[in-house]
């Protein structure tokens, strides 16, 4: 008998997420990858033009950091992180404080982004909590994505993925994300938001909402806003987990705010995409909080594989790379030929406007809105059946490479968006 093919196998007993199976096409198999290249069962290639949702950015298969994780796997596979410590996770905690903006003081593990920002969430309540105020509500930007466990997806504005959930959600009010010439308006908005609620915490995506179609906001405008709510005791919770690690140009999109937020959450790019690993981290005043004599005070929330230190030697590793010569040659050059591109295409009939920021580019197609959800999935098989996987979010195509992409794969990129835009 013939043997199945991994297609249909996959059919058999899987349920994979953001997929309607009644009507989503097989999943595409990949059997290897290298750099910025997939490969699937029949050999074919395709350049992964968003880096695996953005965590792959040192290319697949990395050496350094698969021989960094291997190396940590033969020493000392895993441990708890209640009582017990280890060398990955400290050395870690002292080079994300090299790194991360000079008020966060303390890293507390996760182990993936949603749990990063639920931790979050909850040591901005019992900051307040500990304290014996009662603090109940939450401020977060139209159309954020800050994952799907039940606070993060409170906080997220995207109705797509909240629907069924909305009865159970904590209660959040909601802003628009600063823009142009709103800025006033906004903060105006806040300020009424911030007299008339118990506001414990403020959760933003810092300058990009990834999820919403890579959308840009104003850094004056987020500057102000965190301005206002550090007035009034309002934790600031960044979630830099697509932000995170180079993609807006700086290390994080924090480095660009004169207001420096009270806890950052990171995850994605944080281990380049080698292993799930999340941290949450705060300035030394939320973490000064929950110290007390009396226990139940202390930060009862943990995960099992907290700190794995598998994560931590990817992390690690990771690190080393951000800022060597080599990736940051690459990371400039990918910048310049995103501009390049984008000017390029911006008069297109198709494109309404086309936006660049570190590695992000991100083309909001021309397309009138009811041919939006055929037309991102039309664009998707376009893009894959030419060797390219992007993943358009509404009509949105954007690409987020991973930083090793060559410059002849990053062209052939461009050019299949260009296909694309003379297609559609
Ligand atoms: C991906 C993402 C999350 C959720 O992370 P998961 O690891 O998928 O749970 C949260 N916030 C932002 C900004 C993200 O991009």
């Amino acid at each position: 008998m013939q043997e199945e093919n991994l297609s249909s196998r996959d059919k058999k007993y899987l349920w994979h997420p953001l997929t309607q199976h009644k009507l989503g096409k097989p999943q595409l198999p990949i059997t290897r990858a290298k750099g910025a290249l997939l490969f699937d069962e029949e050999g074919k290639e395709y350049i992964d033009g968003i880096a695996s949702w953005y965590t792959v950015m040192y290319g697949h298969a990395n050496e350094h950091i698969v021989s960094a994780v291997t190396k940590q796997m033969q020493t000392l596979d895993f441990v708890m992180f209640s009582g017990l410590t280890h060398e990955p996770a400290i050395e870690l905690s002292e080079k994300l404080m090299e790194i991360l903006p000079g008020n966060q003081a303390k890293i507390f593990f996760n182990d993936n982004g949603s749990t990063a920002v639920e931790a979050a969430i909850k040591m901005s309540l019992q900051y307040f909590h500990n304290n014996g105020e009662k603090r109940d509500t939450l401020i977060a930007f139209e159309n954020g994505f800050h994952g799907d466990t039940f606070g993060a997806m409170s906080a997220s504005g995207l109705s797509s993925y909240n629907g069924p959930f909305e009865d159970f959600l904590l209660k959040v009010v909601r802003i628009p994300v600063p823009q142009g010439d709103n800025i006033e308006e906004v903060k105006s908005t806040l300020s009424k938001i911030l007299a008339e609620n118990d506001c414990a915490a403020f959760v933003f995506e810092p300058l990009v909402q990834g999820a919403a179609g890579m959308k840009f906001h104003s850094t004056e405008g987020l500057d102000a806003l965190i301005g206002l709510c550090q007035e009034q005791e309002v934790l600031c919770i960044a979630d830099e987990i697509m932000t995170g690690f180079g993609k807006t140009g700086k290390n994080f999109a924090s480095d660009n705010l004169e207001n420096k937020p009270d806890v950052i959450c990171l995850s994605k790019a944080l281990t380049a995409g080698m292993f799930p690993l999340s941290i949450t981290s705060c300035s030394q005043k939320v973490y000064n909080r929950f110290l007390s004599e009396e226990v139940h005070k202390g930060f009862f929330h943990a995960h099992t594989f907290s700190a794995h230190p598998m994560g931590c030697a990817a992390a690690l590793a990771g690190i080393k790379l951000l800022n060597s010569s080599e990736i940051l040659e690459r990371r400039a050059s990918i910048e310049n030929l995103h501009n390049s591109f984008a000017d390029k295409i911006q008069d297109h009939k198709s494109v309404k406007e086309v936006r660049v920021m570190g590695v992000i580019l991100a083309i909001d197609l021309n397309i009138e809105t009811e041919r939006y959800g055929n037309l991102r999935d039309e664009l998707y098989s376009f893009f894959l059946e030419k060797g390219v996987l992007l993943r358009p979010l509404g009509n949105t195509v954007y690409v987020l490479p991973p930083f090793v992409i060559t410059n002849e794969e990053l062209q052939k990129v461009y050019d299949t968006i260009s296909e694309a835009l003379n297609t559609f």
